[in-house]
C-alpha cells in the first residue's frame, strides 16, 4: 500500500506570506490627518518626521515652513534662528494661526504679570 498519488500541482501552491505584508501607503493624506494633528500622524503612519524638507516660503505671509518628506506633515520654520517651531499640522494657515494665538496669549500674560514669561 503506497500513497503515491501524483499531486505535483499542490506543491506549487505554497502561499507566500510576504505578499500580504504590503502596506496600503497610498493612504489619502489630507483625509487621514486633517484636524487630527501630529499625534495621530505618528500613530497612523509611524512617522517621526525625521526627514524634513528645506524651508518653504508661505505665499500669503512672512512665515516659512518645512514639509516631512515621509508623511507630508508641515511645521513652521524660524529662518532667523534657523530652527523649526510650533506644532505639526497639515494646514500651514492653521499652524500660523496657532502660533499667533500663542504669541498673543504670552503677550497678554506679560502685560498682566511681567516676569512670568514661561514659553
Ligand atoms: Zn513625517
Amino acid at each position: 500500500m503506497k500513497d503515491e498519488q501524483p499531486n505535483s500541482a499542490d506543491q506549487h501552491e505554497n502561499p507566500t506570506p510576504r505578499q500580504r505584508r504590503r502596506i496600503h501607503w497610498a493612504f489619502p493624506l489630507g483625509i487621514a490627518a486633517a484636524g487630527l494633528g501630529a499625534v495621530a500622524t505618528v500613530l497612523l503612519r509611524g512617522c517621526w518626521h525625521r526627514n524634513m524638507s528645506w524651508p518653504i516660503k508661505h505665499e500669503h505671509s512672512e512665515y516659512s515652513y518645512q514639509v516631512c518628506t515621509d508623511c507630508g506633515v508641515k511645521r513652521l520654520f524660524d529662518e532667523k534662528h534657523f530652527r523649526p517651531y510650533g506644532p505639526y499640522g497639515q494646514d500651514v494657515r492653521e499652524l500660523i494661526a496657532e502660533v499667533e494665538r500663542r504669541r498673543e496669549e504670552r503677550m497678554e500674560r506679560l502685560r498682566r504679570d511681567p516676569g512670568t514669561d514661561r514659553t
